[in-house]
């Protein structure tokens, strides 16, 4: 049997970033993909904006990653020449009752340190954004906006200039622990075959909690039960109403229908949160009603029939419909007690802002 130093399941944009960084650290990397490209499933289906690090309770994961991992990015946007823009987000009240919202997400982002996140009046909020209507605003100047295919694509070439190997069409189907401390990888596709490697990183995305307990020897009650919380996005038709992202006050399992611009300046309103039992990314027409609704409390100017069914991406969730948020969690030896093997469990939002922080976590998860 064939046999690696690191083996890195999934070529998402976390997968990559974790590639990148062992392989920038001198180390053999394999990256075992089941489709036949990257960044197919979550990676390409998300608002593809730079959080600051607003939301997230202090200390947490997401929190932290959030922070470190937007700084990072930035960072190495601006080296690789990753098209982004720093446009900046207004989070909106838009009856008196959300003010408080606001103040506690003010206050959240500060004990998070993202202390830009500041009061801005209604009327300088109007004069930003003529088209807004709210009655107070919070500012980040931080958020951005960034092309994640393109840092996908750097990610990897970086982790190729260093060696890696991508292997697309190879889909993992379960592992084995090995009596000379390996994890034995069997892959199926059109051309099954088996590797061992010393280390094993699960960066499956939705399905990384079932992969998880395929390896035999892994104690599987460690694995957090899968959710699916698909979220919907519709285009504007025309043009863009504003030129900042603007989001109103986060709802139940995720940060309310907000807006988001991708780099040609084209808009686009979601997620929405729809609970779902299986992988399928087609958009019901019939669930924009419910937008026009959320969106005209911030911006009236909504014509009838602007929106249009435009894509949609899962969010990987570890707790279901109204159980408490749970936090990213990467799970290494001195968690389950096998030397080598780390899993990333629930990287939803803002995995993709915290890309490169999640890549340094695990490579201390493997020390
Ligand atoms: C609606 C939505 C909006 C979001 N908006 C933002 C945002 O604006 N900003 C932000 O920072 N984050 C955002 N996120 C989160 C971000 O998109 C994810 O955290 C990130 O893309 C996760 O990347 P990943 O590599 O972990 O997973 P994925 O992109 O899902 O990659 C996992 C890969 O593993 C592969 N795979 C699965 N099983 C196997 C197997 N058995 N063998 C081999 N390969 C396998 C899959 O094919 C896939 O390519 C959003 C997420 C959603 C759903």
């Amino acid at each position: 049997m064939e046999s690696v130093d690191c083996v890195v399941i999934g070529a998402g944009v976390v997968g990559l970033a974790v590639a990148r960084a062992l392989a920038l650290q001198g180390r053999e990397v394999v990256i075992l993909e089941a489709e036949d490209a990257i960044g197919l499933h979550t990676s390409s289906r998300n608002s593809e904006v730079i959080h600051a690090g607003i939301y997230y309770p202090r200390d947490s994961l997401k929190a932290r990653t959030c922070v470190r991992g937007r700084v990072l990015l930035y960072e190495y946007c601006t080296k690789h020449d990753i098209p982004h823009r720093r446009c900046g987000k207004l989070i909106v009240a838009t009856d008196s009752a959300q003010i408080a919202d606001l103040d506690a997400i003010r206050a959240g982002a500060h004990g998070n340190g993202v202390p830009d996140v500041d009061w801005v009046p209604a009327s300088q909020a109007l004069a930003m954004e003529p088209q807004l209507a709210c009655v107070a605003a919070l500012h980040s100047p931080s958020t951005g906006i960034i092309d994640s295919h393109a840092l996908m694509l750097a990610y990897l070439g970086e982790a190729e200039d260093h060696a890696a190997m991508l292997a697309l069409r190879s889909p993992v189907l379960r592992g084995a622990l090995r009596d000379d401390g390996t994890i034995e990888i069997e892959i199926g596709g059109a051309e099954p075959t088996r590797i061992a490697a010393r280390c094993v990183v699960n960066s499956a995305g939705l399905t990384a909690p079932s992969l998880a307990r395929q390896i035999d020897g892994y104690p599987d009650q460690r694995a957090p039960k899968e959710y699916y919380a698909k979220g919907n996005y519709y285009a504007l038709a025309g043009r863009a109403p504003f030129t900042r992202l603007v989001y109103p006050v986060p709802e139940p399992g995720g940060l309310g229908v907000h807006l988001t611009l991708d780099l040609a300046g084209q808009a686009r309103f979601g997620p929405d949160v729809e609970w779902v039992e299986r992988i399928g990314y087609e958009v019901d027409p019939r669930r924009a009603e419910r937008f026009y609704a959320a969106i005209r409390c911030y911006w009236p100017g909504l014509r009838d029939g602007a929106l249009a069914p435009g894509y949609a991406g899962i969010r990987p969730k570890t707790s279901g419909p109204g159980e408490p948020a749970t936090d990213f969690e990467i799970q290494g030896p001195s968690a389950h007690g096998i030397p080598g093997l780390v899993h990333l469990f629930g990287i939803e939002s803002p995995g993709l802002t915290a890309s490169l922080a999640l890549a340094e976590e695990v490579l201390a998860a493997l020390r």
